[in-house]
């Protein structure tokens, strides 16, 4: 892809997307941290609905680590995988209260440390809680990026480290949001709507998919690898 192309394609999802953020709700690092670890494989909308309970009746990284399993449990069936997710969780409050005082570190290496955090979910925290500029590759980043040639990638670390090669660093957390609200408004995984899409003129994918790309996305859903 053309320098020039890519940053055509950038002020134009700056322009259709002007205000897109992540749509976890949140008030504390921490509680982002833990909406994080529950939205994999779960929507926002449904981690929203589960967070908004949690953290009413137990808001604080204090509250949680005192929490028995058992109850994180009962706040979190609906999240999938919720057994792994509220040990990891209950571990993850543990460490923070034990390690950093209560407090979510701000590095990439630490976060990563903790249970239940992989690459994206550190990346998540540091953009959107400590204002980082760093690319958090979900399913949507890597299947919009491949698809608009922006990456050529089989894993959601190669995206990274793509986007990030030909994405100016002041724009890695505005281009996050706006590659994930593309793939969520227009350019769905399956039936992506190029009729309707402004970015079909540079778009190398479009008007139609190419049907291994369509399998690679697919593969990497299946394994699991946006954590
Ligand atoms: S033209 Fe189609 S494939 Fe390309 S970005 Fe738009 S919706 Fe996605």
């Amino acid at each position: 892809m053309l320098a020039g192309d890519t940053a055509r394609i950038l002020e134009i999802l700056k322009d259709t997307y002007p205000n897109a953020q992540t749509e976890l709700k949140y008030e504390t690092p921490f509680q982002l941290l833990v909406a994080t670890i529950l939205s994999a494989q779960c929507t926002d909308q449904r981690v929203n609905m589960i967070t908004s309970q949690l953290f009413a009746d137990h808001p604080t990284v204090e509250a949680v680590a005192r929490l028995p399993v058992s109850r994180l449990e009962d706040y979190i069936r609906s999240a999938g995988l919720w057994q792994t997710k509220a040990r990891n969780i209950k571990k993850t409050a543990q460490i923070l209260l034990a390690h950093y005082n209560s407090t979510v570190p701000q590095t990439r290496d630490e976060l990563m440390q903790l249970p239940g955090v992989g690459r994206k979910t550190a990346n998540v925290v540091l953009a959107n809680a400590f204002n980082v500029q760093a690319i958090a590759v979900d399913t949507h980043v890597h299947r919009v990026a491949n698809r608009l040639g922006l990456a050529k990638s089989i894993s959601p670390e190669q995206t990274e480290q793509q986007l990030m090669d030909i994405i100016p660093e002041q724009l890695w957390k505005n281009a996050h949001h706006w590659l994930i609200q593309h793939g969520r408004r227009l350019c769905h995984a399956r039936k992506p709507k190029c009729e309707r899409c402004p970015l079909a003129v540079l778009c190398p994918s479009a008007p139609r998919l190419r049907s291994d790309q369509e399998v690679h996305c697919k593969q990497a859903d299946s394994q699991g690898q946006y954590k």
